[in-house]
């Protein structure tokens, strides 16, 4: 059945009555580490929760009919998700990534990728004609971030598909900064999805998760199996957590974006504000592929004040926002890239793609927009 993306957030793709037993409307938290085998050589469809576990099955169905993916995988946060993607390569391969991603994505390839075998290097995939120019004789992938975290610099998912057809690549995308409710990567021809599931599908900040979902059979068959190896799984709990944040994406989401507009607006008239990094507003860069390819704009807004002295002012003053490392949820969080996310950069890369000590990225939530204006300007004054 195709339902529309709400109803995908709260039935799935059509609710597994095995799933709701008795009838119950939630999913039940199945809180078992292995399955009882009906006879010798036969299964219920569930033998042992690394492999696979009904609350997490219901979880993992809803994440592939929220990205259009054939499977996906729900791993116990986002930077598993990460590292199982990583798994797919060899040694002597090579992966052609956007310069700002995330900075334990980054972390996560020159430690654990390069000790694997693996070679990735980093341009601005904002600017196609540098991702050609990037790719070698053993480029395997395009590993993007659109809009990247934190400098919101947007991507043509369209334009990476064809570079990708001509020399052969996957596309990966990581796409926690917009959700499938905004952007759908897989219907744009990327191979693979990334999520950290701790952000906008939870949303409520209280639960890691991270999701792999797949586009084709063969992928997915053979992270299925990486996966139950390895041993990435979400618990049943957390599965049942991050469903029922699902619920809400849609609302969460567009209530967040709306109050996001409002903030960009503002934070663009202050005296001690120097730039406002937000692709909702027109004279952003990314603004037209952005809209081209997304049907929303998102709530993450990173923002350069007048020095470090007022940056730091800021995170110490802020009452309402919360001075910490996550972004998606509820609740607004204010992040200092050059200390937190970004810490583990090298300073001239860092400083090379403007993650300063003026520079702050804030996630907003759906509070009052007025009340998290006026903590702001408090913070500010
Ligand atoms: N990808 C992005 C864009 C992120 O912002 C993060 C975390 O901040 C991750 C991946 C890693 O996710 P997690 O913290 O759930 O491991």
């Amino acid at each position: 059945m195709n339902y529309g993306f709400e109803t995908r957030c709260i039935h799935g793709n059509g609710t597994d009555e095995k799933t709701h037993s008795y009838g119950s409307v939630a999913v039940p938290i199945y809180q078992a580490a292995t399955f009882a085998h009906p006879g010798i050589g036969q299964s219920t469809g569930y033998d042992y929760t690394r492999e696979s576990n009904p609350t997490r099955t219901e979880l993992e169905h809803t994440m592939s009919a929220l990205e259009g993916a054939v499977d996906t995988v729900a791993c116990a946060n986002g930077m598993a998700a990460v590292g199982l993607c990583l798994e797919l390569f060899d040694r002597g391969d090579h992966i052609l990534c956007t310069d700002d991603l995330y900075g334990g994505s980054v972390r996560m390839f020159e430690s654990v990728g390069g000790k694997r075998g693996l070679e990735f290097s980093y341009v601005d995939t904002a600017d196609a004609d540098l991702v050609e120019a990037g790719i070698r004789e053993n480029t395997k992938a395009l590993y993007i971030e659109t809009p990247s975290n934190p400098t919101m610099r947007v991507t043509d998912l369209r334009k990476m598909k064809e570079i990708a057809d001509k020399h052969d690549l996957k596309i990966i995308v990581d796409n926690t900064f917009l959700s499938p409710l905004f952007q759908r990567p897989i219907e744009l021809g990327a191979d693979l999805v990334i999520h950290s599931g701790t952000k906008f599908l939870g949303g409520h900040n209280d639960t890691l998760a991270g999701f792999l979902c797949s586009a084709d059979e063969e992928t997915a068959k053979k992270i299925r199996y990486i996966y139950k190896t390895v041993g990435s799984c979400l618990a049943p709990f957390d599965s049942y957590l991050i469903l029922r944040g699902i619920k809400t994406l849609s609302v969460r989401l567009r209530a967040q974006q709306d109050n996001a507009i409002k903030i960009a607006n503002w934070l663009k008239g202050h005296e001690k504000v120097k730039q406002v990094y937000y692709v909702g507003l027109k004279e952003h860069p990314g603004y037209e592929v952005n809209a081209s390819q997304a049907s929303g704009f998102g709530s993450m807004i990173s923002f350069k004040v007048d020095s470090e002295a007022t940056a730091r002012k800021l995170l110490e003053r802020v009452k309402l926002i919360a001075y910490a490392e996550s972004l998606g949820g509820v609740e607004s969080l204010i992040t200092y890239p050059m200390l937190q996310t970004h810490g583990d950069l090298p300073v001239e890369v860092r400083e090379k793609l403007g993650i300063t000590e003026d520079f702050l990225r804030l996630s907003v939530g759906i509070e009052n927009a007025d009340d998290l204006i006026a903590d702001l300007e408090q913070a500010l004054a």
